[in-house]
């Protein structure tokens, strides 16, 4: 255990060094709360980099539960699987390779969690993916929703205007969508929570 404990730290560090930007550990925080209570079976991650969220969020499966993650990066990829066979998270987290665009559709699994964290711009077509293949009371996280403070100030010339339009996108559907529950809290890069409720 204190090895594991010791491994975590490494990847942990390593990630920031490399500026791999990882989930926050206020973020974190939030989600451990909410997923110690729901001890979700299956989770769909978006965006696996280095595999440290996907790491932190299977302490909290139930028993025989799996984390799905997505990513496209090569490079993360190899160092996605070498972190995860250091902590012995092979039978519990299952890497799909490519672009989350293309892979999403192919999936028909049911979800507990949806946790998305990749290409901002593409949150509204992940989030009409993710509420597929959302199981009753399931959750959708969504990180970085208010990207700087960009997303609710009224600047819109910035080199991320793409970005940000389909963030708001994002808000407004998970806003008037009455099946869902949502809360935009302002922890780390902000983090949207939504719960379906039907
Ligand atoms: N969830 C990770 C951080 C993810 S960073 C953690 O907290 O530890 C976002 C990752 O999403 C990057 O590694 C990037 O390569 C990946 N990504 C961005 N757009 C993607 C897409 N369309 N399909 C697959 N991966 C994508
Ligand atoms: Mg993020």
């Amino acid at each position: 255990m204190e090895d594991n404990n010791l491994i975590f730290k490494t990847i942990k560090q390593k990630a920031i060094e490399e500026h791999i930007p990882i989930i926050m550990d206020d973020t974190l925080k939030v989600m451990a709360e909410i997923l110690k209570e729901k001890r979700p079976n299956r989770i769909l991650e978006i965006g696996t980099a280095v595999g440290y969220s996907a790491i932190c969020f299977s302490q909290y499966l139930s028993e025989g539960g799996v984390i799905d993650t997505i990513e496209r990066d090569e490079e993360r990829i190899v160092e996605a699987k070498e972190n995860i066979k250091k902590m012995n998270l092979q039978n519990k987290i299952n890497i799909y390779e490519g672009d989350a665009v293309d892979i999403l559709p192919t999936l028909n699994e049911k979800y507990d969690v949806v946790f998305i964290d990749a290409a901002k711009g593409k949150y509204p077509f992940f989030l009409k993916e993710a509420l597929r293949m959302l199981k009753k009371q399931g959750i959708i996280f969504a990180d970085n929703i208010l990207y700087k403070g960009y997303v609710m100030s009224d600047y819109n010339k910035h080199k991320q205007r793409t970005a940000v339009r389909n963030l708001r996108e994002y808000i407004k559907e998970i806003t008037e969508n009455s099946n869902l529950e949502t809360e935009i809290l302002e922890v780390g890069d902000g983090l949207a929570v939504s719960k379906l409720i039907k």
